[in-house]
């Protein structure tokens, strides 16, 4: 607990109206997506880098613990302050668009800046933010930053650190510092922004980003693709990516996570499927979306697919994307305690880690099902068991151990996009070597050498 002096002092740094240390506010601040909850000493909104500096300064003098927060929608446990200490979060001040440069297509924001007004104020001026999360409605660039997240554009133009050029940051001990330039050529030094990027509020508090900007592509196309079995949908998925053509998206939902969805919303979804292919072209000619889409399926249709089904229009593209963006919610049939893990494998392993997955099903006699952004090799993995029969959540959490090690296996990572955390830190050692867990303390205690800043996250 941080007692009235040091609250006295840090409300001098941000002023009053910016420190909350009521009960109401420290229990709002309290969670994230993962739903646990660990109540923060206090919550401070910083009007500016300096205000960041200051208070970090004084918690680094006093070994304060601080965590950095954007909209709190994390799915490990990043922006909790599981040690205690002060949360420091942005929406309030630091959230402002601070410049689109035309001529270099760059963007420049504070950390608090919601990641779909970006993407809206770019479009105003025919540029393009492609970084889409789920979550782009009110998750922020600082967080986005921070877990390197991703989204259903992920297959054709990369994640959040494809589009991070230069970023200013706060060390904990109050220094500044900058990395990156606004050039496309920039190879002095060691990459410190490459270091910062899904460092997870760990070494350093984002509080400036300067982001790359494309072109907006003018056209977009929707497809699905029906399968008898997940098996043959696989192969159609890294057959097609690399085909010649690459799709915008190319997202699946397995025979389960179909069920699911049509017992939820009973959207005429066909049940005997063993999976459903979802994809998106864009481009700037009809003739060539027209190309990519038959290219695609006839790849589709030489691997098992026995519908392919193009959207006419806005309302049928919009319909076919319901069943995806309504997959995780309608699985709550299978249980009601959900492990939702996000591995990544390389695309052509995916046919063998979907057989290993329902493979573990069996074993444990569970539901797993399966669905995400597979033009990238995510898949988000759903082990679903009875929250209230502890028998049932020790055998989920034993699964999601075999789940971890099939992915390693298989050339894959514990993560594509949702972080570590706290919620998978216990299951690092399984991806990384006693060696290079040892480097990422190294690099850690060079940050932040009394592990102020968000400690005891990411197996740290
Ligand atoms: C419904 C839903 C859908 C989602 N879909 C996706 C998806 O499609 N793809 C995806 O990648 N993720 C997704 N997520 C997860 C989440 O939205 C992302 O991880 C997002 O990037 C978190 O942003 P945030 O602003 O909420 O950050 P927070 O959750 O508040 O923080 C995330 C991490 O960043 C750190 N941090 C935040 N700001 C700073 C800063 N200024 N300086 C230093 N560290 C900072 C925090 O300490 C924490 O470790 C989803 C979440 C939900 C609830």
């Amino acid at each position: 607990m941080i007692d009235e002096k040091h609250l006295k002092y840090l409300s001098s740094i941000v002023t009053d109206e910016n420190i909350y240390s009521d009960k109401a506010h420290l229990l709002a601040y309290s969670y994230d997506a993962t739903r646990e909850k660990f109540e923060p000493d206090a919550v401070l909104f910083p009007r500016s880098e300096d205000d960041v500096s200051a208070i970090l300064r004084y918690c680094n003098q006093h070994h304060i613990i601080v965590v950095p927060r954007g909209a709190g929608s994390g799915f490990t446990g990043g922006a909790l302050p599981s040690s205690g200490g002060i949360v420091l979060a942005f929406e309030k001040h630091m959230n402002k668009i601070l410049e689109i440069d035309l001529q270099n297509m760059v963007a420049v924001v504070e950390p608090g800046v919601i990641n779909k007004d970006l993407q809206r104020a770019v479009e105003e001026v025919g540029l393009f933010y492609p970084p889409d999360p789920a979550s782009e409605e009110y998750s922020t660039i600082g967080g986005n930053l921070n877990e390197n997240a991703g989204g259903m554009r992920a297959a054709k133009y990369g994640i959040t650190k494809d589009y991070i050029m230069a970023l200013r940051a706060v060390l904990p001990n109050g220094n500044i510092i900058r990395s990156g330039k606004r050039t496309i050529k920039d190879v002095a030094g060691y990459n410190i922004t490459g270091i910062l990027i899904a460092s997870e509020g760990t070494l350093a508090v984002t509080t400036q980003i300067t982001l790359r900007l494309i072109a907006k592509p003018l056209l977009t196309k929707t497809a699905m693709g029906i399968f008898d079995s997940v098996d043959s949908a696989m192969e159609a998925v890294y057959k097609s990516m690399a085909s010649g053509v690459t799709p915008v998206a190319m997202e699946f939902l397995d025979q389960l996570t179909i069920k699911a969805v049509e017992h939820t919303y009973n959207i005429g979804l066909p049940t005997d499927a063993g999976a459903i292919l979802i994809t998106d072209v864009d481009g700037n000619l009809a003739d060539d979306l027209d190309f990519q889409l038959a290219k695609i399926e006839s790849v589709f249709k030489e691997n098992g697919c026995r519908e392919f089904k193009i959207a006419r229009d806005k309302k049928e593209a919009e319909d076919i994307w319901f069943a995806r963006r309504n997959a995780s919610p309608a699985l709550s049939v299978y249980g009601s305690k959900k492990l939702n893990e996000d591995v990544t494998v390389p695309r052509s392993a995916l046919p063998e880690l979907l057989k290993r997955f329902y493979a573990i099903a069996d074993k444990y006699k569970i539901n797993i099902p399966c669905f995400g952004h597979t033009g990238d090799g995510n898949v988000h993995t759903n082990v679903m068991v009875d929250g209230s029969d502890p028998a049932q959540v020790e055998i989920a959490y034993k699964a999601i151990v075999e789940v971890f090690e099939a992915t390693i296996e298989l050339g894959g990572t514990l993560s594509g996009e949702h972080g570590i955390g706290i919620a998978k830190a216990p299951y690092m050692h399984l991806a990384f070597s006693d060696e290079e867990m040892a480097l990422f303390s190294s690099i850690k205690r060079a940050f932040d050498p009394n592990n102020i800043l968000n400690p005891n996250k990411m197996g740290l």
